[in-house]
């Protein structure tokens, strides 16, 4: 886990275009956070196991290592939050980078004060689940373990690495199981009551979980889609 011992956020903010990375710089410092930057992919990597920041602002488009790559290779060390950042409207560049293990994402050009909001919503996401449970409970469904105290998830006595915002779903998930939740609901539940994205990031996130909890969409074990409204989690047999 990345740790901030009681100081300021430290954000890292990835962007190959400096003024643009110099704005953001500062609106994050106005707001009580430690900003640093970086102009590359690579150097990005190196400072990010090196200092371990709590989130990383990640440019998609950057020279050499582009910001896809450098997503799917911190997520092999770091579960710090990423927030990406694309030129490009179109689905496909945001969905891929959400593919990465990125958390949320903005679409430039964007405001920076909204950037900010954003990232205190990350910050301020219960680490404890969404719904008030007690965190020492385990939550067994079938093969499926979730224990929010450790953030341990297993399928069948095997152990599943989820980033942050999977591990959060699945949470709110199983602590209601048979219950219909809303996109909405997961939203703020996830995210935060008040979030600005849209709702269809649900549905990229539980996508993924699936894939790694091997939950097949069409017959499933553990998270089902209930059509216009949400997903609900198998119960407890
Ligand atoms: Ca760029």
């Amino acid at each position: 886990m990345t740790g901030t011992r009681g100081a300021a956020p430290r954000v890292l903010v990835v962007e190959d275009e400096p003024v643009l990375s110099g704005t953001v710089k500062t609106y994050l410092e106005r707001a009580g956070m430690s900003a640093s930057t970086c102009g590359d992919g690579l150097s990005a990597l190196e400072r990010i196991r090196t200092a371990s920041p709590d989130v990383v602002v990640l440019d998609l488009g950057l020279p050499g290592l582009d910001g896809v790559e450098v997503c799917r290779r911190l997520r092999t060390f770091s579960d710090c939050y990423v927030m990406m950042l694309t030129a490009r409207a179109e689905e496909a560049d945001t969905l891929l980078g959400l593919t990465a293990g990125a958390d949320d994402y903005m679409t430039k050009p964007f405001s920076p004060r909204e950037l900010v909001a954003r990232i205190q919503v990350l910050l301020r996401r219960p680490r404890t689940g969404g719904t008030g449970a007690p965190a020492e409970e385990v939550h067994r469904v079938g093969g499926l373990v979730l224990e929010p105290s450790s953030r341990r998830v297993e399928v069948d006595g095997a152990p599943v690495e989820l980033t942050r915002t999977e591990f959060d779903l699945l949470q709110a998930l199983v602590e209601q199981p048979g219950r219909v939740l809303s996109r909405r609901r997961l939203i703020d539940a996830v995210w935060g009551e008040g979030w600005g994205g849209d709702d269809h990031l649900v549905d990229v996130h539980i996508a993924h979980v699936r894939r790694k909890l091997g939950d097949d969409p069409s017959c499933p074990r553990f998270v089902h889609t209930v059509r216009g409204v949400g997903y609900r989690m198998e119960r407890p047999r």
